[in-house]
This record gives structure tokens, sequence and C-alpha cells, in this order.
């Protein structure tokens, strides 16, 4: 099969969905691969690692016009059109954005979003939230360290004494879990929250102090399990008590690192404005749920900003900071999911027998499929 490789356009978007490794076992496996110009520059990868693993160069018209199209970010309504009726369209395509998936039906691809793979063992290898958030957790404690106008670990000096940073992360998923190593490696305390009672041995093996907020009633205990391995949104009684706890954390925090999320909904507020103003002149507040709106009102999506002597980082692609890295991982998640539509004879299947291809399948034959 023929498959394109578009540059990503969107604003700020560095990563590419396939490599020169993936590239070339993709050639291996028979099909013929055709990257846009280019699409690697930002993440540092130039056309020529693309051709010295047999792949063809071409503009954004013959990238879309294969087959099978790989993306990172869903196309905006200028690449849509260039792609052909027909054809396969697999990325990060945002499975809860239903105007964008009525556009991706109305141009008769077959599309899947990779964030709707469910959080499976058979699923882990192509589990884009995972590979990317690990990232991000990583990333998030480098912006906070390069903010921050102290040390992370405890220095015993000639000079004198300097007290480790103290951070604290809340929400404790694949990015706060990467966060909390990371601070950790650089010599810092940490104190975590998460309303997932499964957490506190994690945060606790990873060196971390979990920050207990028991559950009272059996609805505060089932919300905390969630779904699928998901957040629901915490009984009001609970998110309160959790505030309170949280506030102490806050106001003696040097970092605080928020990353909670509830699928599909605006982010859980985390971090007031009143705590903001309790933390102390020069913290940092990292906030990786920026995108859907924030874990801290005073966060600006896409800027960062001092208010109250605090430092706000408000990033919005932090995966795309860390490019190389970020695509080479994304790239190896979509090689895989690939070996689930493409059978041993080059064709296209869609086996919606398959949990991964069905809860991955947004549409098809000109209709939303989305589960
Ligand atoms: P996420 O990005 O959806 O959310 C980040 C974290 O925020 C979650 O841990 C969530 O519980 C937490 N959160 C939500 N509301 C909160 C609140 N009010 N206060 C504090 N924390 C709050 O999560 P994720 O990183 O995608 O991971 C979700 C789950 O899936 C985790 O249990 C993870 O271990 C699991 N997982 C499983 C697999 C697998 O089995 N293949 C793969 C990846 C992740």
């Amino acid at each position: 099969m023929r498959i394109g490789v578009p540059a990503e356009i969107t604003t700020g978007e560095t990563r590419v969905a396939v490599t020169p490794e993936t590239a070339k076992k993709l050639k291996a496996q028979g099909h013929t691969v055709v990257i846009q110009s280019g699409a690697g520059v930002a993440a540092s990868v130039p056309d020529e690692a693309y051709v010295a693993v047999g792949a063809e160069i071409g503009d954004a018209a013959s990238a879309y016009g294969c087959d099978i199209v790989l993306k990172v970010r869903c196309p905006l309504d200028s690449e849509i059109g260039l792609a052909k009726a027909g054809s396969v369209l697999v990325g990060m395509l945002n499975p809860f954005d239903a105007a964008g998936l009525q556009r991706l039906a109305a141009a008769q691809l077959t599309a899947f979003a990779l964030e709707a793979a469910p959080r499976t063992s058979r699923a882990q290898s192509m589990d884009v939230l995972s590979s990317q958030a690990n990232i991000a957790g990583y990333k998030a404690v480098m912006m906070a360290a390069n903010s921050y106008q102290r040390f992370f670990p405890m220095l015993m000096t000639a000079a004198g004494t300097v007290k480790a940073a103290r951070v604290v992360i809340l929400g404790v998923g694949v990015a706060g879990l990467q966060a909390i190593a990371t601070a950790k490696r650089l010599g810092a305390v940490i104190e975590a929250s998460d309303v997932r009672p499964s957490v506190k041995e994690q945060v606790e093996s990873l060196g971390g102090k979990f920050i207990d907020v028991p559950y009272e009633t059996d609805e505060e205990r089932e919300a905390a399990v969630g779904v699928g391995g998901y957040a629901k949104p915490m009984p009001p009684s609970w998110l309160e008590r959790q505030k309170a706890e949280v506030a102490k954390r806050v106001a003696q925090a040097d970092i605080v690192i928020t990353t909670a999320l509830i699928p599909g909904r605006a982010a859980p507020v985390l971090v007031t404005e009143d705590m903001v103003k309790a933390m102390k002149p020069g913290s940092v507040i990292v906030d990786l749920a920026a995108p859907q709106g924030g874990n801290c009102p005073l966060t600006e999506a896409g800027k960062t900003v001092v208010k109250h002597g605090v430092t706000l980082i408000g990033e919005t692609n932090v995966p795309a900071l860390v490019a190389a890295d970020a695509s080479a991982l994304y790239a190896r998640n979509l090689l895989d999911f690939l070996k689930l539509v493409i059978s041993k004879e080059g064709t296209l299947t869609v086996d919606l027998e398959d949990d991964i291809v069905a809860a991955c399948l947004m549409t098809q034959a000109g209709e939303i499929k989305k589960k």
C-alpha cells in the first residue's frame, strides 16, 4: 500500500508521524512510504534520512494522495481537501471533537483516532496518550527547573546549605508519575495527590509522599475507582476535603505540577487563586492541563505568566518540545496500530471484532462510527 506522511502544519507542532526507523519497517513490509518534504525537519529528521531507508519524498498532495495517511494532529480543513475519498487516516484526531469528526466523515475518510484506544495490556504498545504524557511529565519538570531561581537538590557547600525544592504533583497518571520520577532524580522532596486510591503505592515506590484524602461515602469510593483506568468527576464533598489538604501543601511548595484530567471534560480546578496568593514568591506552577482549561484558573493557555509572584507555565503542547523522542515513540505506536488494520497480504482490514480497532474507528463510509 502507499503510505503518506504529510508535514504537520498546526501551529507549534514539531512532531512527525513516521521516523526513518518506522519508515524502514514499513518498506520491509512491502509498502511505499511517501514523506512530504521537510516533514521531519522540526524533529531533527532531514529528508535524506528518509531517502536513506527507501522512502520517497513528495509534496503535501502526494502524501495525502496515498491509501493510508499517517499524522500526528488532525488535518486542518485545507488539508482534508487533499485526501482521497476512501483513504485511511490515522493520528491523534480528537475523539471528543464532534464537528471535526463530521468533517472527516464528510470527506469519506476511514479515520482512526489513537487516543481512543483502550487502556489494556494489548493496547499498551500503541498507547499514544501514555507515550506522549510520559514525555510531558518529564519536560514539565525541566521547564519548572528552568524557571525556578533556586536549586532542586539539597546542597551542602562551603557557602552554606541549600534546601531541597518541595514539589507537589497533582494528578498521578502517566505524566504525573514521570514528573515524580524526574523531580526525584533532581533531588526534590515530592508530595502528590490523585483521586484514584491505587496511585498511593506507585507514588511511594518512586520516593514521593501521597497526600491522603480518605473516602467517606460509597459514592466517593465508587467515583475514585473511575472507568477503564480513567478518573470520573469526584463528588464535591471529597473535592472540598482534597482542596484543604492540597492548599496546605501548595502553600509550602516551590514547584507545583498539575496533570489532572477527566476525559472529554474540562480539567478540574485544583489550585485556586487564593492558593496561588499563598505561595512563596518565585514559586513555579506548570499546568499540563492547560489545553483542557487548566487545573489553575490563573493559567493562560500557551503562555508563561507571573501572577502574585508565581510563574505559571501554560504550554499547550509539551511533547512537541521534545520533538525527536516524542516522534520516535509516537511513530512506534502508529506502526504497532497498523499491524491491526493491514493484513499479512498487505491489504486493509477493518475488523470490528478487534476491540482496539473498534474503539479507534471514528469515521467510515461517510458516517461517524465513534463508540
Ligand atoms: P489522565 O491523563 O486522564 O489524568 C491524569 C490523572 O489525573 C489521572 O491519574 C486522574 O486520576 C487524575 N485526576 C483526575 N481528577 C483529579 C482530581 N480532582 N484530583 C487529583 N487527580 C485527578 O490519566 P492517564 O495518565 O491517561 O492515566 C489514566 C489511567 O490509565 C492510569 O491509571 C494509568 O495507570 C492507566 N493506564 C493504563 C494503561 C494500560 O493498562 N495499558 C496504559 C496507560 C495508562
